[in-house]
């Protein structure tokens, strides 16, 4: 593979990736000592899923956004910060350390940034103001009951009449649907069509008439999913991103943002301080597991490196799919280190939620196999 993790250029990229200045972390400290009470605290300290309770998320997403911080990775034209990598990664690191609520908005993270990079001048004046108010929450309708690795197996219909298309068929396992105000999804428009040919990516109002959502619960308590039901659904020709029947170039795009940000370092970094907390409330580390939990920090540490070097130079890692890369890593390791939290403490309530809760991590978002399969691909492996 080119440009391999071990060269001098790299090295020394990874380093430029982490230098923050001491102005930029008495700022950040002094802001996470002003904003994050006690009780934030102790909502962050207890997530196991996704996102912090809604009451705490709310709250410290409005205090965040009031800083101007709640988008670090967009332009500083569309309201985000203009940090470095170095720099975003160190507020999300000690977010993590301070125990803050976990913010984990499809808007920030997947939509916004997709429509600031294909979206049309009207989609980013209506659409990137709202989410950072917080007035609109956005999910995401892909998988469908019988397309969800194969994806462009799937069927919703979005028939254009006039000028609106008119949407007809389900959505499955939509994340937080039952909170979000919009839906980006993915519709067939060419009646006939099959794969990725014929589909159009559309942005709904949850609230338009015929949407109707279903909430599935989750092992662990939470009810997190959903399945979303449309019935005649219209919507106008212009909430499109993407040419009519190219909308698999545009999903593509989404994919490609939403797989690089799924597990962040801050996300690992909350797991593993939970995992050691646990540990030490079920009567602390002998030998063997204080090994394994170095073992962990260390991987945490590597894939941080990764995540620098991806988000200082998208192209760095010398393969056409570096956001399988780091989807993979990420979710992964989420994993191991929930099981070894409740390997270190398995009456604790919180290590039996947060172990259920991340069995999905390597299903959401395309499981570990689909991206095993586009990683051999994109290193030229045969198919069998
Ligand atoms: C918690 C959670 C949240 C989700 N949120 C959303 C959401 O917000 N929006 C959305 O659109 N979707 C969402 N999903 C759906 C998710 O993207 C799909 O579950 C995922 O893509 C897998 O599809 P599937 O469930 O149909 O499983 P299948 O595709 O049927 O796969 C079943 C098993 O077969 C394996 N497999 C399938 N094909 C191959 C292959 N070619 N080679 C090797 N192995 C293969 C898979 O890896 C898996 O282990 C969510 C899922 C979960 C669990």
């Amino acid at each position: 593979m080119e440009g391999s993790f071990g060269d001098t250029e790299t090295a020394e990229t990874e380093i430029d990736a982490r230098f923050v200045s001491e102005a930029f972390k008495s700022d950040i400290n002094a802001f996470l000592d002003r904003a994050l009470t006690p009780d934030l605290q102790r909502a962050g300290r207890e997530t196991t899923g996704l996102k912090s309770a809604p009451k705490a998320s709310e709250e410290w997403r409005a205090r965040v956004y009031q800083q101007g911080w709640l988008a670090p990775s967009w332009p500083r034209a569309f309201g985000g910060t203009g940090w470095t990598p170095a720099q975003r990664l160190y507020f999300d690191s000690q977010c993590a350390d301070r125990d803050a609520p976990i913010l984990m908005s499809s808007g920030v993270r997947t939509i916004g940034p997709l429509i600031i990079e294909a979206g049309s001048c009207e989609q980013k004046a209506r659409y990137l103001p709202a989410i950072l108010t917080g007035e609109h929450e956005w999910c995401q309708g892909f998988s469908e009951p019988h397309a969800g690795s194969d994806l462009t197996a799937l069927s919703l219909r979005a028939d254009l009449e006039g000028d609106q298309f008119v949407l007809n068929g389900s959505k499955i396992w939509t994340s937080f649907a039952q909170y979000a105000t919009h839906m980006f999804l993915l519709g067939r428009v060419v009646p006939g069509s099959t794969r990725g040919d014929g589909l159009v990516f559309l942005l709904l109002e949850m609230k338009t008439p015929g949407v109707t959502v279903q909430p599935i619960p989750f092992i662990d308590g939470d009810a997190e999913t959903n399945q979303v039901f449309f019935d005649n659904v219209r919507v106008p020709i212009d909430s499109r991103i993407g040419d009519i029947g190219d909308g698999w170039a545009t999903a593509k795009q989404l994919m490609a943002i939403a797989r690089s940000n799924n597990t962040t370092v801050g996300v690992l970094r909350r797991a593993f301080r939970m995992a050691l907390r646990g540990a030490r409330d079920a009567g602390g580390l002998d030998l063997p597991m204080q090994t394994q939990f170095a073992d962990l920090e260390m991987q945490i540490d590597s894939f941080e490196s990764v995540a620098a070097r991806h988000l200082s130079d998208p192209g760095g890692m010398g393969i056409s799919t570096p956001s399988s890369v780091l989807k993979l890593l990420a979710t992964e390791l989420h994993q191991a280190i929930s099981a070894l939290a409740l390997e270190a403490n398995p009456f604790g309530k919180l290590a039996q939620r947060k172990y259920l809760a991340t069995r999905a991590a390597t299903i959401y978002s395309g499981t570990s196999e689909t991206h095993r399969n586009i990683l051999a691909k994109a290193i030229g492996c045969p198919r069998e």
